[in-house]
C-alpha cells in the first residue's frame, strides 16, 4: 500500500493530522455504518507509554470501533495497514475507508461524518469554530503556534499545512 497523508483542507483531514479522529462510516449499498476510533502514537522508550502524536509523528495509528472492538493497526510510515485476526472484513473496509476519506480520497460507495471531538485531546467540541476546525483553540493553538487560539480564531489554510511539519518545539511546550 502507498503512503497517505492527511488532507488538512478538509475537518476529517486535520484531526488525523492532529492525531485523533471518530468517524463514522455508512455503506451507501447496504445502508450499514460503523464508526471507527483512530488514535496516533509513538511509544515512549523510557515509560513504557503510548503517547498521543500528530500523524506525521506518529508509528502506530491504532485502530478500534467505536464500541471498543480493535480492528488493527495502520503504519503511518509505510502505508501498511495490519487487522486483527478476528477482524471482520466490514470493520477493516470501514478503517480504511476512514483513513483514505481523511486523506482526500473518500470511498464513492460510502458516506462519512465525523464526531464533533477534539482531533488532538478528543475532547468533546462546542464552538462552532472549534467544531469547524476540528480542533479545540488551544491545541490548535500547541499545533500550529498560532497566537490566535482565541474562539473567534478563522481557519488559515496555511496554518492548518503547518500541523503536517515535525514540530518538536510545539509538542513539548504542550506536554
Ligand atoms: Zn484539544
Amino acid at each position: 500500500m502507498t503512503q497517505l497523508t492527511p488532507d488538512v483542507t478538509t475537518r476529517a483531514g486535520r484531526m488525523l493530522a492532529a492525531g485523533r479522529l471518530t468517524m463514522t462510516v455508512k455503506s451507501v449499498a447496504t445502508g450499514k455504518h460503523l464508526t471507527v476510533d483512530l488514535s496516533c502514537c509513538v511509544r515512549d522508550e523510557r515509560t513504557g507509554s503510548w503517547d498521543n502524536v500528530p500523524f506525521s509523528e506518529a508509528k502506530w495509528c491504532f485502530l478500534q470501533l467505536h464500541t471498543g472492538e480493535r480492528i488493527g493497526t495502520y503504519y503511518p510510515q509505510t502505508g501498511d495497514l495490519r487487522p486483527k485476526p478476528y477482524a471482520q472484513k466490514a470493520w477493516i473496509w470501514a478503517a480504511m475507508a476512514t483513513i483514505r476519506a481523511a486523506c482526500g480520497d473518500p470511498h464513492p460507495q460510502a458516506e462519512f461524518s465525523e464526531m464533533d471531538r477534539c482531533g488532538r485531546c478528543a475532547r468533546p467540541l462546542t464552538d462552532p469554530v472549534s467544531i469547524q476546525r476540528g480542533i479545540g483553540p488551544d491545541c490548535w493553538g500547541a499545533l500550529t503556534g498560532s497566537k490566535h487560539a482565541s474562539t473567534d480564531y478563522v481557519l488559515d489554510t496555511e496554518q492548518a499545512r503547518r500541523m503536517l511539519e515535525h514540530d518538536t518545539a510545539a509538542r513539548s511546550a504542550a506536554a
